[in-house]
């Protein structure tokens, strides 16, 4: 974080291996609209839908589910998201080899700002290696 070279390194693209979408809810109101959008996802995008989380996990502040995907679907699902979402927040982050600056750092928001966590995520030097892109629809007729 506080290296003598920062802002002196360009980084490359080739460093993400994947990315994830966090869509969060409400349990009590909004679980319906997530799960309407988490159908039309489904439908429409080679992508991984995860569990759903309706208790709070790891850095995540709120309830939500997880859609991993790959690079070559960003262009594509990320702005379709932005034009339906409704009124549910989505965290959109790179998989790298640190979990922590792809959450906290490099991450960008669609709809109103979620806290995060960062404690609860592992930084640069204890990171798993990079998550395989996932490209597998699980809903698509
Ligand atoms: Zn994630």
């Amino acid at each position: 974080m506080s290296g003598s070279q920062q802002g002196a390194t360009v980084r490359s693209i080739q460093e993400i291996a994947s990315f994830h979408a966090h869509v969060y809810y409400d349990p009590a109101t909004s679980r319906a609209q997530a799960e309407r959008l988490r159908d039309w996802i489904g439908e429409r995008f080679a992508v991984t839908l995860g569990r759903w989380h309706d208790e709070k996990v790891g850095p995540h502040d709120q309830a939500m589910f997880q859609v991993a995907f790959a690079s070559e679907l960003f262009a594509e699902l990320v702005p379709w998201l932005m034009l339906n979402h409704g009124s549910l927040s989505i965290l959109v982050h790179p998989n790298t080899t640190d979990p922590r600056r792809d959450h906290l750092a490099d991450a960008l928001w669609i709809g109103p700002l979620l806290a995060l966590h960062g404690d609860k995520l592992p930084g640069q030097g204890e990171a798993q290696p990079a998550p395989a892109p996932n490209t597998e629809p699980t809903l698509r007729p």
